[in-house]
């Protein structure tokens, strides 16, 4: 089971114990009568309350009527056409005998007159014994039970229909009043009838004939205490005291609009669970459907109140509250509000898959991007971001973390892999909107394939794989076994590099360049060499890629050039012609401080921008614009450029017309197979042509014997490199070499 689940049910279990035990009663019943509030109405005028109230008992100084008056009182009302007449009170206490007399003849001429009774209570401790009129009346007359509870702080009021007496049972006042027939019962005064409003008329009026001819005609009468003082007083739920008689006339317009029906917490509670457990389902609890259910329960009740339905909603506002508040703690610890994606540590805990590849899309520059948004721009912008991989991704989770998205995907094969990946950076490349404008998004994939790792690991390969690949310049980077071995032993070495370069032990390696037509000796490329204490001599390449993907290009730049450097000016002295050729590798070319620091060199070293040629492989990305200002300004510098490893890059004519060189140099593949190889003879002759219409020095490298240094003069070529003249050598060694040379021509 879920989580969210399990806190769903648990808000269930807390909403039906609420339930149980009416926890909620003060704060359903404070709530019944604020909608009682909204709802209130005049009571109808066919039920009368007779008030003994301040001014009969002025009237008639006397404390209360006396029995002859009752008498007279009853006369009075039904010779007006009362139907019923009720007396709020039990005659229980023998007083002076003749004024009973005239009372019991009168109950005799009246027969429609009910005499209160309060059956026994046992209510705690105490007993209460039973209040009810004395014998005489009580054989003459009806009853009427007079008993009605109320609520916690008065903010509700329970009334019987009947009440058990003896054998039988007795109609409450209200019952009586209402003409009520129907099934015994307990029913909640309806306090939307304003009690307030009732019809009444005050005793010494009836009793003087003071009132209406039709007033009392065919309806039900209440006798009962109102004066200053009296004891019988009860709280209107948030109302003020109203003498208990009214209480009894109210139940009677209550169920006189229909007995309300009480539903009770359970229906309530039952819609409000089912809701929950919906919301437990989602991966976020949807805000506005729990918006609208609470605002339900509060409207609806309203509602049913008009339609004489009661229902009690507190256990499920309880458990819908509580509820809620669970799962929307739970969904922040899984989504992020500030970005509206999941959080990475969501991710983090799924199981291990080794179905899946673990995806993470570093978006360059992010924080730059969103430097002045909102929060809720920078969501929408994630958003869109996170959009348009779905169209390729399909359903699948992002996390967002940082400024990288991650998400988990079904296992491509790695064939198709690199097609999915060059797709997946096509996304971005359209302009994303953002604050009003379209942004251009470079982004650089990681992918993790370890999948035996856990997920969690994984994710922390393909985020470091993104960092990596943004960091080499490459798009993307898959990152497997291999190329985590590989890159634990490039850390290992990494530090190692520093501590050489530090030193001084990493090393320029000169390989003489000849000129085709002569066999002169013009210059040499200056090729790095490190051997590692324990790992040997360590590939250029990899040492490169390495200096690049942990950002130490720009140190291994600086430190080839003023070596090379160092090494030409000594050459320079044998031969003030001699060029040096320097490998600069394409991330070293977007700083632009790269220019400076040349200059710098080239004065500490004496050496003139002529005597220095530039080498930059066909790979470096031109569509960066720092890459096209630094070599245009090297150029009109006068330092000399050329392009390395030609014809096996997406090179196009376009690409060589867009370097401000001086040499194309045509990749050794070509000119290794050259002398048997058609093909590669064409690709070799088109370069050259190329280079030299376009006013550029064509530059053949790794020659390895005469036919094809022969073959490539015949073509017209510029210049060689390649074993068959030399290798790579150190500079003492080259320079012996050049001084032979000299003599030797
Ligand atoms: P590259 O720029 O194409 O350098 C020429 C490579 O071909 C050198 O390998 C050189 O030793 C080799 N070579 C020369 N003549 C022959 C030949 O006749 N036959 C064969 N089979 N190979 C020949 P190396 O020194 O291992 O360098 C490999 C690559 O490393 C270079 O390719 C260059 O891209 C990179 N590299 C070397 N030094 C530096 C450096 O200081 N900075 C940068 N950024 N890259 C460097
Ligand atoms: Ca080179
Ligand atoms: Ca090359």
């Amino acid at each position: 089971m879920s989580k969210a689940m399990r806190s769903a049910l648990l808000a269930i279990g807390i909403g039906v114990i609420a339930g149980v035990i009416e926890l909620g009663l003060p704060a359903e019943d404070m709530f019944r009568a604020m909608r009682a509030e909204i709802r209130t109405h005049d009571a109808p005028s066919d039920i009368i309350v007779v008030t003994i109230d301040d001014k009969t008992l002025n009237a008639l100084q006397t404390n209360l009527p006396d029995r002859k008056k009752d008498a007279q009182l009853l006369d009075q009302l039904f010779e007006a056409g009362a139907s019923r007449v009720f007396f709020d009170k039990a005659y229980a206490d023998p007083t002076n005998p003749t004024s009973h007399e005239a009372f019991e003849e009168a109950l005799k001429r009246h027969p429609e007159t009910y005499l209160a009774i309060a059956p026994p209570l046992k209510e705690g401790v105490h007993d209460y014994e039973v209040v009810q009129p004395i014998e005489r009346f009580k054989e003459n007359a009806r009853l009427a039970s007079m008993i009605g509870q109320s609520g916690p702080f008065n903010l509700s009021y329970v009334f019987p229909t009947a009440t058990p007496v003896g054998r039988g049972s007795v109609p409450s006042i209200s019952a009586g009043l209402a003409g009520y027939r129907g099934p015994q019962k307990e029913y909640r005064l309806d306090f939307g009838i304003d009690i307030h409003s009732i019809s009444r008329v005050s005793y010494i009026d009836v009793l003087q004939g003071r009132f209406d001819r039709d007033t009392f005609r065919g309806h039900a009468v209440v006798v009962g205490q109102t004066y200053t003082g009296t004891s019988d007083v009860h709280y209107e739920p948030l109302g003020s005291k109203i003498p208990g008689v009214y209480f009894h006339a109210l139940g009677a317009h209550t169920l006189r609009e229909g007995p309300p029906l009480d539903l009770g917490w359970v229906p309530g509670l039952i819609l409000s669970a089912a809701l929950m457990l919906w919301q437990a389902t989602l991966r976020k609890p949807a805000y506005r459907v729990a918006a609208g259910a609470l605002a339900l329960m509060i409207t609806v009740p309203l509602i049913l109140d008009y339609l004489s339905i009661g229902v009690d909603v507190f256990p499920a506002i309880l458990c819908f509250t509580i509820g809620m508040i669970a799962l929307e703690r739970q969904a922040r610890r899984v989504f992020d509000e500030s970005t509206g994606c999941l959080r990475v540590e969501a991710l983090e805990s799924a199981t291990p898959d080794d179905s899946v590849l673990v995806f993470a899309l570093k978006i360059k520059e992010f924080s730059f991007i969103t430097r002045d948004s909102s929060n809720k721009v920078i969501i929408d912008f994630i958003r869109e971001g996170a959009r348009r991989l779905t169209t390729t991704e399909g359903k699948v989770e992002f996390a967002f973390h940082k400024d990288t998205i991650i998400w988990l995907r079904p296992r491509i094969e790695t064939a198709e892999l690199a097609d999915h990946l060059a797709g997946l950076q096509a996304l971005f490349r359209r302009g994303i909107a953002h604050a009003g404008t379209k942004v251009d998004v470079a982004a650089h994939i990681g992918v993790d394939a370890n999948y035996e790792a856990s997920i969690r690991s994984r994710i922390a390969t393909a985020i470091q794989s993104a960092e990596d690949a943004l960091q080499a310049c490459t798009p993307a980077i898959i990152a497997n076994s291999d190329y985590l071995t590989a890159r634990d032993k490039r850390l290992t070495l990494l530090s190692d590099l520093d501590e050489a370069m530090a030193r001084n032990t990493v090393q320029v390696a000169y390989q003489p360049k000849i000129e085709l037509a002569t066999g002169r000796t013009v210059g040499a490329e200056a090729l790095l060499r490190w051997t590692h204490h324990e790992h040997g001599a360590v590939p250029p390449e990899e040492v490169v890629a390495m200096a690049e993907t942990h950002n130490r290009i720009d140190d291994l730049t600086m430190y080839v050039i003023d070596t090379a450097l160092a090494g030409a000016r000594l050459a320079r002295q044998i031969d003030p012609k001699f060029q040096i050729a320097i490998n600069i590798s394409a991330i070293a070319l977007t700083r632009v401080q790269l220019i400076y620091d040349i200059t710098f060199l080239m004065s500490k070293h004496h050496i003139p921008a002529e005597n220095i040629i530039f080498e930059v492989t066909e790979t470096a990305p031109l569509d960066d614009r720092r890459v096209e200002a630094v070599m245009s300004a090297l150029r009109e510098f006068g330092i000399h450029l050329s392009i390395d490893d030609f014809g096996t890059g997406h090179g196009a004519l376009n690409y060589i017309k867009r370097i401000p060189g001086t040499e194309v140099k045509i990749d050794r593949s070509f000119v290794a197979d050259m002398t048997v190889s058609a093909e590669s003879r064409s690709v070799v002759q088109a370069t050259i042509n190329i280079a030299h219409s376009l006013d550029r020095r064509a530059v053949a490298e790794g020659v390895e014997d005469r036919e094809t240094a022969s073959l490539l003069a015949d073509m017209g070529c510029d210049y060689a490199q390649g074993y068959l003249f030399a290798r790579a050598m150190p500079i003492n060694d080259l320079l012996q070499h050049m001084r032979q040379i000299r003599i030797a021509a």
